[in-house]
C-alpha cells in the first residue's frame, strides 16, 4: 500500500505545483502576451525581500530592436509606498510589470528588488515574491474556497476567510445558501466582474506577497462596486509596497506617488494634488478623461 501511496503522493505535489504555475501564468494574461525565453543564471540565488523595495534603474528595453518602449526609465519605490504607473495608452505601463517580473530582460540598465538584480536571482522566489490582482480573475469550476486557496496550498478555512473579510468578499460568501462551498464558474454561480476581481483579491492575500503588482480593470465599473473593489485594495495594501497599472485615472487620486509615462520616459511625477497642480501633462490626461467619463 506504501509503496502505491507514496508514487501518488508525489504525483499529486507534482500536479499542485503544475497546476499552482497553470494559475500564475493565467493571472499574468493581460501583463504577458507572449512567453520569454528567460533562464535563471547559473548558482542563482533566492530573493530574500528584507523591505519590498523597487527601483526601475535607467532602464531601456523593446519588444523589437527597431521600436524601444523605455528609453531610459527611472522609478523609485520606497518599500510600503503606494504608487501609480499612468501615461497614453502604449506608453508601457504594463511593460514595467512584465519587468518587474523579469518575462523579458532590460537592454540597458536594471530592475532591483531590496538592491538585487532580477537578472540575478531565481525565477521561482521573484515569482513567489509579487503577488498580481489582475484585470479579469480567472475562475474555476469549483468552490469558491477552492477558488481562494489556490492561493497557497495547504491555507485553513480561517486563513481563507480572514482573506476573504480583508478583499470585502466574506459577506457576500457567507450570505449563499451554500456560503465557501458554492460552485462558481462556468457552470456554477456567475460572479459579477467586480465579485470575481474581490476573489482574486483574496486569492492574492493568501500568498501574502511583500510586493503588489495591481493591473486596473480598463473599463468602468459601477460606483458601488468600484468604490468596494478600492476598499478591497486598499486593505490588500496595508504593509506592503504597491505598484498599480492605471488605466483610468479616477481609481489612484490616492496614490503616495504618481509617475507619468509618455514617449519611453517619464515625464512628471508627484502626488494627484501637485500634478495637478503643475498643469502638465498629468492634469491634461486628467481633464480629458473626466471629459470622457461625463460624456459617457
Ligand atoms: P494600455 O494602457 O493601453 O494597456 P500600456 O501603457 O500598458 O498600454 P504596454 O502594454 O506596456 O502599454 O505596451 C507598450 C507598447 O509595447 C505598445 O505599443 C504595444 O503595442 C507594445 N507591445 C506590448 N507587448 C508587445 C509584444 N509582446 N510584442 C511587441 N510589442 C508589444
Amino acid at each position: 500500500m506504501i509503496q502505491i501511496t507514496m508514487p501518488l503522493n508525489f504525483l499529486g505535489s507534482v500536479y499542485r505545483e503544475i497546476r499552482q504555475s497553470l494559475v500564475d501564468m493565467g493571472e499574468m494574461f493581460n501583463l504577458l502576451d507572449q512567453p520569454a525565453e528567460i533562464s535563471d543564471k547559473p548558482g542563482a540565488k533566492a530573493l530574500e525581500v528584507r523591505k519590498g523595495e523597487v527601483e526601475l534603474r535607467n532602464v531601456a528595453f523593446g519588444y523589437e530592436a527597431e521600436r524601444p518602449i523605455l528609453k531610459g526609465v527611472s522609478v523609485h519605490v520606497p518599500a510600503g509606498q503606494n504608487i501609480a504607473l499612468v501615461g497614453p495608452s502604449g506608453s508601457g505601463k504594463s511593460t514595467i510589470g512584465r519587468l518587474l517580473f523579469r518575462f523579458y530582460d532590460v537592454q540597458d540598465g536594471a530592475v532591483l528588488i531590496d538592491g538585487q538584480d532580477v537578472r540575478d536571482v531565481t525565477q521561482t522566489s521573484l515569482h513567489a515574491s509579487i503577488g498580481v490582482v489582475p484585470q479579469d480573475t480567472v475562475l474555476f469550476n469549483d468552490t469558491i474556497r477552492y477558488n481562494i486557496a489556490y492561493g497557497r496550498d495547504g491555507a485553513s478555512q480561517a486563513e481563507i476567510e480572514e482573506a476573504a473579510r480583508s478583499a470585502q468578499i466574506h459577506d457576500f460568501i457567507q450570505s449563499l445558501p451554500e456560503g465557501y462551498d458554492t460552485m462558481v464558474g462556468e457552470r456554477g454561480l456567475k460572479l459579477s466582474g467586480g465579485e470575481k476581481q474581490r476573489v482574486g483579491i483574496a486569492r492574492t492575500l493568501l500568498k501574502n506577497p511583500p510586493i503588489l503588482l495591481l493591473d486596473e480593470a480598463t473599463s468602468a465599473l459601477d460606483t458601488d462596486t468600484e468604490a468596494s473593489i478600492q476598499d478591497a485594495l486598499a486593505r490588500a495594501g496595508e504593509g506592503r509596497t504597491v505598484i498599480t497599472i492605471a488605466h483610468r485615472l479616477s481609481t489612484i487620486a490616492d496614490a503616495d506617488r504618481i509617475v507619468v509615462l509618455q514617449d519611453g520616459h517619464v515625464v512628471e511625477e508627484g502626488t494627484h494634488e501637485a500634478l495637478l497642480a503643475a498643469k502638465g501633462r498629468y492634469h491634461h490626461l486628467w481633464t480629458r478623461q473626466q471629459a470622457e467619463e461625463d460624456a459617457a
